[in-house]
């Protein structure tokens, strides 16, 4: 049932960054829960002084959830594999540069797992930031300089026509002055002549376009900066409830 093969995909020859190896890094802190493994903290032992994040993928966990995906799916064939969504974050967050977006500086694997190897964000992301206000907002001032921040990582990837689909505290990590960094590009799409019509991302933050499945594009993003205003000035998100549908209805 398989019409993909991880170590083909993520193969050394397709790995211009083959020679790294998990064993040269010395692995530090856990920072954080990923969908498919966790975010450490590490340091290259050989070249470098500074620390790194790892995003680790369980090839375990991926090859079983995108069979789950496979037999639940409606549509096989309009799905996006997990492995091209993952060689999407890769290739897309190598490839971009700039002050207010996490950098990918490459990956590599080994048998049971894959590796992105990622700027440190020393900071908390914005929600655990959010929460440190007991949930009732942060001053306006810092709300500012945080939607600023992110308004310049978007503007940026817009010109280059990527989307990253995913905007939400959780993903805004800051950095050890203070900036936010867009991070997580596990959703991230390169845009093309057409609408996107894939319904992907975290339901408080999608645009009516994208539920209604009337299709979008980097225009969506622009309502989830909304959202995300709101929620740092008042502690919660404009429209929440028990469950999508109630949500989705709002
Ligand atoms: P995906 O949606 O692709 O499965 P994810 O949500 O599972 O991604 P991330 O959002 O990339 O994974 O990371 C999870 C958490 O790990 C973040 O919210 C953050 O707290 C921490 N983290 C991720 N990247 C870094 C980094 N570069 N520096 C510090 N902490 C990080
Ligand atoms: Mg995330």
């Amino acid at each position: 049932t398989q019409d993909f093969n991880i170590d083909e995909a993520f193969g050394s020859d397709s790995n211009s960054m083959s020679s790294l190896r998990l064993r040269d890094y010395e692995i530090g802190s856990f920072l954080g829960e990923g969908g498919f493994g966790q975010v450490v903290a590490a340091r290259n032992k050989h070249h470098s002084k500074y620390p790194v994040a790892l995003k680790v993928f369980s090839k375990e966990m991926l090859i079983s959830q995108e069979e789950k995906e496979i037999s639940e799916s409606k549509n096989p064939d309009m799905r996006t594999s997990i492995m091209v969504q993952l060689k999407r974050e890769i290739d897309i967050q190598s490839g971009l540069d700039h002050p207010n977006i996490v950098r990918c500086f490459g990956h590599f694997h080994n048998v049971t797992n894959i590796f992105l190897i990622l700027e440190y964000c020393p900071g908390v992301n914005l929600r655990l930031r959010l929460l440190q206000s007991f949930g009732k907002g942060l001053p306006e001032k810092e709300v500012a300089k945080y939607v600023s921040d992110v308004s310049r990582a978007l503007l940026y990837c817009h010109e280059r026509n990527v989307m990253h689909r995913d905007i939400k505290t959780e993903n805004l990590l800051l950095d050890a002055k203070g900036n936010v960094k867009l991070a997580d590009f596990g959703f991230a799409v390169e845009l093309g002549d057409y609408l996107q019509y894939t319904l992907c991302g975290t339901i408080e933050y999608m645009a009516p376009e994208i539920i209604d499945r009337s299709g979008y594009a980097e225009g969506a993003e622009l309502w989830a900066m909304g959202i995300l205003v709101f929620e740092l000035l008042t502690g919660s998100e404009p429209f929440t409830g028990d469950g999508l549908s109630e949500i989705r209805k709002k």
